[in-house]
């Protein structure tokens, strides 16, 4: 048989072109798709019953809020269950929602 060479690589030159960009780099966000639900029409009506339920009155201090915010009484961690059961959303203000994680903060330090 003839010495039949292969044809010198020169694709590497499309390398660049046939290289597309992927989402899969460093997009922490990914791994926390339930921000979004945050956003959705469901949460939006959800936190509204949740709100009516109560009178828009902080389940905390008991006073009522112009503007409430659904709390999650048991921190949902990504679990749909736990984030969409209406019956572990409460209302709460603003201040109290703010000072409640600090006050969760301290909890974990007894005796202090
Ligand atoms: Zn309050």
């Amino acid at each position: 048989m003839g010495r039949l060479k292969a044809m010198p690589p020169r694709l590497g030159r499309l390398a660049p072109l046939l290289a597309m960009p992927t989402d899969t780099e460093g997009h922490s966000k990914v791994n926390e798709p339930w921000r979004g639900w945050y956003k959705l029409a469901r949460w939006q009506r959800l936190r509204i019953r949740v709100f009516v339920r109560e009178n828009y009155t902080c389940q905390l201090c008991s006073r009522v809020t112009g503007r409430p915010i659904a709390d999650h009484v048991r921190p949902h961690r990504g679990d749909p269950a736990l984030f969409w059961s209406e019956a572990n959303v409460q209302t709460l203000c603003k201040p109290c929602h703010d000072g409640e994680k600090q006050a969760a903060e301290r909890r974990a330090h007894p005796g202090g």
